[in-house]
């Protein structure tokens, strides 16, 4: 039995509550979130005594270590937004709790992804006998897991990673995001980025696309990012020629972007507007719909997975993992949309490792480094079911 916190009561933070008040694992839960009333409105949905709710600014490290000291969880799962990561590891640092979250530290200043910040923590957190786990989401997180598997079960050495995520959702919206407005734009409109023969290529924003067939919803036009995970792939995965990251959007949505940026609507540096500085994109968050806000009236799926290249006997392999989620299934479980469920449910499988001793280990750690088999054995049974296409043409054949 274990006691587990919840930072963050967006959208999956609510699919995150949810699937811990069915685990029986975790006999004791508190949701705390900088809006008390969206996390009551959740905990009155779960209808579950486990449920405890709190108000928390966690960017106040002491209000969050004094909250941490009253409940004493034995993991603290952050759904809130990248910005408060330091703040959370600092107050796990103190409080000796171990943590876990879905999304690398950002500085809310500059668009700038990267582990460093997290990493820089190493040291402190075997000292001080804890784990961290970074990335828990679906990407990053079950990319990592998946790459993982692959490694452990069907190669000897990968070359070859794309990672690619499709939503072919409906949400019958003009334009909105489907996590955080503000952290979504601002990982769409930087430039570009991927890894091939030891060194990072930038390319300008959204510059580089194809159309990439998924499971059960065929070709859509992908387009090239820079995404976390590829920087911790890289690094863990010695054996990569090239690694990349595709995401699907629409015409739509592109040309809405596009407008955006060229009205400075996407400028994250502020503004004085009448005296009062104004950061455009925080703006513009409070105008688009809460991600969250999405979820009744989604249909169609997700498609998430790794197209892996590499050798296995002496023999050239393809491989290919995904997963697909349906966004009206996943309302109906839990309330939420399939981009909130499919960050959710791993973020809470990620914490289950942990506290059942299979990833507790002192250190912070990127999913790919823990055992993948014991996270995969459980994703189907939570609500993510996978599956794997051995040496079937890869759409990623060339070198
Ligand atoms: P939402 O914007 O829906 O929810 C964020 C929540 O965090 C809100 O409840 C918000 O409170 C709360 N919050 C913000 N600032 C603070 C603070 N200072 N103290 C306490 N609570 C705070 O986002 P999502 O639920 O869509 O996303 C949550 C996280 O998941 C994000 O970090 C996102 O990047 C990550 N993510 C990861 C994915 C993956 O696959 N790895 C995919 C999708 C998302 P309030 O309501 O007051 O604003």
């Amino acid at each position: 039995m274990a006691r587990v916190m919840i930072v963050g009561a967006g959208g999956v933070g609510n699919v995150v509550a949810h699937k811990c008040a069915a685990l029986a694992e975790f006999d004791e839960i508190l949701l705390a979130s900088r809006t008390v009333d969206k996390c009551q409105r959740i905990a009155e949905r779960i209808g579950s005594n486990k449920v405890k709710t709190a108000a928390l600014d966690a960017d106040n490290v002491n209000d969050t270590i004094t909250l941490i000291q009253q409940f004493c969880p034995d993991i603290l799962i952050n759904v809130a937004l990248p910005y408060q990561d330091l703040v959370l590891m600092d107050a796990c640092l103190a409080t000796g709790t171990d943590y876990l979250d879905t999304a690398n530290y950002e500085p809310p200043d500059v668009a700038k992804f990267e582990y460093s910040w997290q990493w820089a923590y190493g040291d402190r957190y075997q000292q001080a006998g804890i784990t961290a786990i970074l990335g828990c989401g679906f990407d990053p997180g079950v990319t990592g897991v998946f790459t993982a598997y692959a490694l452990k079960h069907h190669f000897d050495e990968i070359h070859y990673l794309d990672i690619v995520d499709c939503n072919a959702g409906n949400h019958g919206q003009a334009f909105a995001t489907n996590f955080n407005p503000e952290i979504n734009i601002r990982e769409i409109t930087q430039p570009g980025k991927y890894y091939q023969q030891g060194e990072w290529i930038e390319v300008p924003a959204l510059s580089i696309h194809r159309p990439i067939s998924y499971p059960e919803i065929g070709p859509k036009e992908s387009y090239l990012l820079y995404h976390e995970e590829l920087e911790s792939l890289v690094k863990h995965i010695a054996t990569l020629k090239r690694a990349r990251f595709w995401m699907t959007f629409s015409q739509s949505y592109i040309n809405h972007l596009q407008v955006l940026q060229n009205l400075g609507l996407t400028r994250i540096d502020p503004v004085d507007y009448e005296g009062t500085p104004v950061v455009p994109l925080k703006f513009l968050k409070s105008l688009l719909p809460e991600p969250s806000s999405l979820a009744e009236n989604y249909t169609g799926q997700t498609s998430i997975g790794c197209h892996i290249r590499g050798i296995k006997d002496g023999k050239e392999r393809t491989y290919y993992i995904y997963n697909n989620c349906d966004h009206a299934q996943a309302y109906q479980e839990v309330g939420s949309q399939a981009i909130s469920y499919t960050t959710g449910v791993p973020a809470v499988i990620g914490a289950l490792m942990v506290v059942k001793g299979m990833w507790k280990q002192p250190g912070v750690f990127n999913v790919e480094q823990c055992n993948p088999d014991p996270f995969m054995q459980l994703l189907g049974p939570l609500g993510l079911p996978w599956q794997e296409l051995i040496d079937q043409p890869s759409p990623f054949q060339e070198n």
